[in-house]
């Protein structure tokens, strides 16, 4: 699997979160073709890090794969898809179940 199909932007070109969809997640694509890293950014929604919670030998929710590592990670976010940045920082009339639709329809890949 390539792991640049888990840099995914969305039609207004703004990268989001694979985890969680979170719309301005980075200024940078995270990945490289290989899997390394390109630019290494916390989610201020979800707090997903690349190189982190995919790294096997880093956390205890990351998978053998990138997907495997972020079904573990929204698994542990939690179904109610909670804010989990910063207290206060949520945009106004944020909504973490309709992101994740978003992102699921963008990239029904990483699913
Ligand atoms: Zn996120």
């Amino acid at each position: 699997m390539d792991a640049s199909q888990f840099n995914i932007r969305d039609a207004l070109g703004r990268w989001l979160c694979p985890a969680c969809g979170y719309p301005d997640y980075a200024g940078d694509p995270a990945y490289d073709r290989r899997g390394g890293l390109a630019g290494v950014t916390i989610c201020p929604c979800c707090l997903w890090e690349p190189g982190f919670d995919d790294d096997p030998a880093a956390s205890e929710r990351a998978g053998a794969t990138i997907l495997e590592s972020l079904r573990r990670y929204r698994s542990g976010w939690g179904a109610a898809a909670p804010w989990a940045g910063r207290a206060g920082e949520a945009p106004e009339g944020w909504d973490g179940a309709l992101q994740l639709r978003r992102l699921f329809e963008v990239a029904p890949h990483v699913r």
